[in-house]
């Protein structure tokens, strides 16, 4: 089942449009990338879903809701998880503290948190000001799993972080994927982890989607003129 469509959204900042028709589904359980060199619209299109950022045209549907038309708090008590771009906690707060404050009844609680990232128990009492960048990120993943989501939305969960850090983030998305069966939107630029987890990449250039597919269709000379690799 289709459980978010976005079809033809377009967003504008001011008097620059930024989005000219973004399109895509992403179904229960699945995993789509979202990929597209810097400045194309990625983040943008994230944003828009989470209703930070208002549309000028197209539509929104997750869950059968017209997103669009709801208010944001609504929206975001439909199940959009969203792990934004410079992984925001609360730094005064402590790790225990930070996933209290976004939890949500549901499968994921401490426990479960502590079993995906056990770094996270171990930093329990730690305020999450003195985490490193990596811990801040899985305290990041894992506050957006507190509230239970039914779609997870990941913007750049990677970016930044030392290669085994990074290897940890993927793997646990991997768990993710495998064992829970949530569906997940991710932006990252890594490409080799992204074809492994991805079901589907859409590629956005200029603010429109201009191709989607399986990995695996991503053919070498895709990955050249889209995203300059
Ligand atoms: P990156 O990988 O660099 O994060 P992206 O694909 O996520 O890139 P967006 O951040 O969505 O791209 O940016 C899309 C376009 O919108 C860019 O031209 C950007 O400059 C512009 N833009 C993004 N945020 C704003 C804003 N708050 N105000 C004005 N323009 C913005």
């Amino acid at each position: 089942m289709i459980l978010l469509s976005v079809d033809n959204l377009e967003v504008q900042y001011g008097a620059s449009q930024a989005l000219f028709g973004v399109s895509f589904t992403v179904a229960e359980g699945e995993v789509v990338a979202l990929m597209g060199r810097n400045g194309m619209g990625k983040t943008t299109t994230i944003h828009a879903i989470n209703r930070m950022v208002p549309a000028m045209g197209g539509s929104i549907t997750f869950d059968g809701h017209d997103l669009l038309r709801l208010p944001s708090f609504r929206a975001a008590r439909l199940g959009l998880g969203l792990v934004p771009e410079g992984r925001r906690c609360f730094a005064p707060l402590t790790v225990h503290e930070n996933l209290i404050a976004s939890a949500r009844p549901g499968h994921w609680d401490f426990a479960r948190i502590v079993d995906l990232f056990p770094r996270l128990g171990e930093r329990r009492d730690q305020k999450a000001a003195s985490l490193s960048g990596g811990e801040q990120q899985m305290l990041a993943i894992a506050r957006a799993l507190m509230t239970n989501p039914r779609l997870l939305l990941l913007d750049e969960a990677t970016e930044g972080l030392a290669p085994v850090v990074r290897q940890e983030i993927w793997a646990a998305i991997a768990v993710l994927k495998r064992e829970s069966g949530l569906a997940i939107v991710v932006v990252d630029k890594a490409l080799k982890e992204l074809n492994k987890i991805a079901d589907r990449a859409v590629i956005i250039e200029r603010g429109k989607s201009v191709w989607t597919g399986e990995p695996a269709g991503l053919t070498a000379d895709l990955a050249d003129r889209y995203l300059g690799v």
